[in-house]
């Protein structure tokens, strides 16, 4: 079974939508086998979003994503990588797909409600990032 990172950003968190994201997670099917709200450091967002260091928005998106609490969550499914990019929609809200949730709680690409790892490798980095062995159950 395929696990990946997934992740409520400040901006869904602020504007509570975290039960209905996570209902979205839980009538799809997936297991949710780790979970917890956090604020997430400097040091472990700069490692987070590491491949985008050199684009001019890193530092707007560090400070966004540092800039209150987030959830962050690990799923467990059949093809879950790719089954959560879907349920989140395109990265700018605009072409995101509807129904996603991109499409229905976003209007910036700058804040776009959620993360999702976007390969297995990614999703392994990640997972190890925001949490530990123990912490997924
Ligand atoms: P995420 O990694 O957050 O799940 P993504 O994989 O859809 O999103 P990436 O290309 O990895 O998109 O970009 C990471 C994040 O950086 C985006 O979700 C968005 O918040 C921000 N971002 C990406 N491109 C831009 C941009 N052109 N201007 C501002 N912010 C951007
Ligand atoms: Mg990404």
């Amino acid at each position: 079974m395929e696990r990946t990172f997934a992740m409520i950003k400040p901006d869904g968190v602020r504007r509570n939508l975290t039960p209905e994201i996570l209902a979205r997670i839980v009538r799809k099917g997936y297991r949710i086998v780790g979970l917890k709200q956090m604020v997430i450091s400097r040091e472990t967002a700069q490692a987070h979003y590491a491949e985008h260091k050199e684009r001019p928005f890193f530092g707007e998106l560090v400070d966004f994503i540092t800039g209150g609490p987030v959830v962050a969550i690990a799923l467990e499914g059949e093809n879950a990588i790719l089954g959560w990019r879907g349920m989140m929609g395109a990265t700018n809200p605009a072409n995101a797909a509807p129904g996603s949730i991109r499409a229905d709680f976003a209007t910036t690409t700058g804040e776009n409600v959620t993360h999702g790892s976007d390969s297995p490798e990614s999703a392994e980095r990640e997972l190890g990032l925001f949490f530990s062995e123990g912490e997924l159950l």
